[in-house]
């Protein structure tokens, strides 16, 4: 057993619970830095070797096979000698007692702990709504909808899209490249507004128009229903109704926090963490379950879903780990994400605010050639950099965000 506060003997028991993106590289890290001990890693789900981001992409669109999104091959799996229990879900932690239980009333005993048990999504009111309108989190939901798109009748299948974030308006262009009659239905006057600003957002909507996506905003969903033919049929809050042949909500998720509720944890939207990833001493977080205190926004609490940040968690989780708490850094680097929609990449670097001064760099210095960099800005600082199909000139600007540069500075850059 490891003192508190202090790094992992090579021969400890880690537990890792939550094999997915940040689970395997924290595992994957514990081992090549020289981690000798017990590695037991529990996921819920009975295929854990996939990566999500193909899922709304390519592999919906039926471009790539299973054998593609592998985040490994099974061979570099098998060679981490992972004590490995798959299709398995922990209900509980005794942080004292350094113990993990399962739901099927199995116990496993640890000296370090890591939570890496993501997010899933979040899903309509209603019994009904959960028949008929899916969700897109995993390999088992992007086969079923990929199934649908397959036996579509000739003219397309109609698809209603809730909600107009990242997920939704990936599912709405792969959709529309396979030929279906897709709409969007967005709450919010612009999709994305509340997280990359209205005029940003309004970009992102009209990218949907041009690609022939019928997209409502202003409007939520009152119910989803199935109808006899064994179609959908939504009703709008504005009172108008949608006939669908499937719907897929992507509303945002929640972080998977249920197991930890009864412990001695703090949870608040995520497992709440210090900067180093820290949860307790011997427990650290990562991936899109953890709130660290983000050194880059003076030691406030950020939660990030993004697949980056969850690689890079999981690495640093770990790290820590092995440092133990008392010499373990800060978890310090600049988020980025990204987003491919019809033929543009969207991506961010940052953490953006929708009310940043936003000032568009690149381009023709206009929102509407479909093609631009935006930089945001906040205090006299610069926040955070988009690029809306410009991948080098967006790279040019991350030193400039490591820096802590200006605002002014960073208008004044040509990268
Ligand atoms: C369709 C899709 C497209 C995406 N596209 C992009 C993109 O283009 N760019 C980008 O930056 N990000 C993207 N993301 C987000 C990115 O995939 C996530 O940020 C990343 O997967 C988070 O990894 P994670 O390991 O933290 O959590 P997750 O991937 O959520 O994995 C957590 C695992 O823990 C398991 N688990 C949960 N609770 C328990 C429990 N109690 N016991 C045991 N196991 C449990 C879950 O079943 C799951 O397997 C996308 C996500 C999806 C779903």
């Amino acid at each position: 057993m490891s003192g508190a506060g202090e790094g992992l003997a090579p021969d400890a028991t880690v537990v890792v619970v939550g094999a997915s993106l940040a689970g395997l590289r924290a595992a994957e890290t514990l081992r090549s830095e020289g981690h000798r001990g017990p590695l037991v890693v529990v996921g819920a789900e009975e295929d854990f070797n996939y990566d999500r981001p193909p899922l709304s992409k390519q592999f919906l669109a039926g471009a790539w096979g299973l054998d593609r999104i592998r985040l490994r091959p099974p061979d570099k799996i098998d060679a981490l000698g992972l004590d490995l229990h798959l299709g398995r879900r922990a209900c509980a932690v005794d942080v004292d007692g350094r113990r993990v239980h399962l739901d099927d009333g199995a116990t496993f005993d640890y000296d370090g702990l890591v939570i890496a048990t993501g997010a899933h999504p979040r899903t309509l009111p209603g019994a009904e709504a959960a028949t008929v309108a899916r969700t897109l989190r995993t390999l088992g939901d992007a086969t079923a909808l990929a199934g649908v798109l397959d036996a579509a009748p000739a003219g397309g299948v109609r698809v209603v899209v809730v909600g107009g974030g990242f997920i939704g308006a990936e599912v709405a262009s792969t959709c529309a490249g396979r030929g279906a009659q897709v709409t969007v239905v967005e709450a919010l006057p612009t999709p994305l507004g509340r997280v990359l600003g209205e005029a940003v957002g309004a970009a992102c909507a009209q990218l949907h128009r041009d690609h022939g996506v019928q997209v409502l905003t202003g409007t939520g969903v009152d119910a989803v229903t199935a109808t006899p033919a064994g179609a959908a049929q939504v009703r709008l809050s504005s009172g108008a109704t949608l006939d669908a042949d499937v719907v897929v909500v992507g509303i945002g998720v929640v972080p998977s926090t249920a197991w930890l509720e009864r412990s001695a944890l703090h949870v608040d939207n995520g497992v709440v963490t210090d900067a180093a990833l820290f949860a307790a001493d011997q427990v650290v977080a990562a991936g899109d379950v953890c709130r660290w205190a983000e050194p880059r926004l003076d030691g406030e609490h950020v939660r990030l879903e993004h697949w980056t940040n969850a690689a890079e968690q999981g690495v640093h989780a770990a790290r820590s780990l092995l440092a133990g708490r008392r010499h373990a850094e800060p978890f310090d680097t600049v988020p980025y994400f990204w987003s491919d929609q019809y033929d543009v990449k969207i991506q961010m670097l940052g953490h953006p605010r929708p009310d940043d001064d936003i000032v568009v760099v690149e381009g023709t210095g206009s929102l509407d050639e479909g093609r631009f960099v935006a930089l945001y800005g906040r205090g006299g600082r610069l926040a955070a950099v988009l690029g809306f199909g410009r991948p080098r000139q967006l790279m040019g600007y991350r030193p400039l965000l490591v820096a802590g540069a200006s605002f002014d500075q960073a208008l004044a850059h040509r990268p």
